[in-house]
């Protein structure tokens, strides 16, 4: 039977975070909770098992299962969150596996969206997520964003794949609430902004920092702004994931 698609209501926000900080559970998951939001965090294992992190800084495999116990999505980052545009066919499936099976071993859903580590994808991993079944994947916002402002296009499915959907705001430090304002705005006719955070705090890598309280404030915002805001597997009610614009 056919799935009926929804209709995408302005001011639709896909909310995602990469890494899986400790924060996602302390400070993101409580907050969006209290918002009524779905959200997607995006789980690796290699922040303190191979790049010589603190272990206290990142949630355990076991509090990813809780994450998903509050009603989010745990989505793959990649065992080894590593540059997916260089790796061999071979390795690409390595790095999509390792997540599904720690999610196994753990009683956490099988991942049906990604994210590119360090945004960075290619062809064939693209391939890989398309034949193991993937619905979304989520990219950066270059080539379009100019580098600096972390300001990439509103997702279209008109135009852009359901494996290559662009982040539209990656904050960091200098994302402030001007920002927020000009991404909710970017989410209007059939376009949907797609918000992709690191930790609220992200303790070990303060390049894509964001504080806790400007965090909340941003929350807040979207709330009162009235914004639906969703995980990316939720992207699934409006966008049929099989079908591709250029298909
Ligand atoms: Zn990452």
């Amino acid at each position: 039977m056919k799935k009926t698609l929804e209709k995408i209501p302005d001011r639709t926000v896909a909310l995602s975070f990469d890494d899986g900080c400790l924060s996602d559970l302390t400070v993101a998951a409580p907050m969006l909770r209290e918002m009524g939001f779905g959200g997607t965090f995006y789980v690796s294992d290699a922040f303190y098992r191979f790049s010589g992190g603190q272990a206290a800084n990142y949630v355990s495999w076991d509090q990813a299962r809780e994450l998903e116990e509050m009603g989010f999505e745990i989505g793959n980052h990649g065992g080894g969150h590593r540059d997916c545009s260089k790796l061999t066919r071979e390795e690409l499936i390595e790095e999509v596996e390792y997540v599904e099976a720690k999610c196994r071993e753990h009683g956490i859903s099988q991942p049906v969206t990604f994210a590119y580590p360090g945004y960075a994808h290619g062809p064939e991993i693209v391939a890989v997520l398309k034949e193991k079944g993937y619905r979304f994947a989520r990219r950066g916002p270059w080539p379009e964003c100019s580098g600096e402002d972390r300001r990439g296009p509103a997702y279209d499915p008109r135009v852009h794949e359901p494996l290559l959907v662009p982040t539209t705001g990656g904050p960091g430090p200098g994302w402030e609430m001007k920002d927020i304002l000009w991404l909710v705005e970017q989410a209007r006719d059939g376009k949907i902004a797609v918000l992709n955070y690191h930790g609220a705090p992200d303790v070990e890598h303060p390049w894509v920092n964001t504080d806790p309280e400007a965090f909340r404030d941003q929350m807040r915002y979207l709330k009162q702004a009235g914004c639906m805001v969703i995980s990316m597997r939720d992207l699934g009610r409006f966008v049929d994931a099989g079908k591709w614009p250029d298909a």
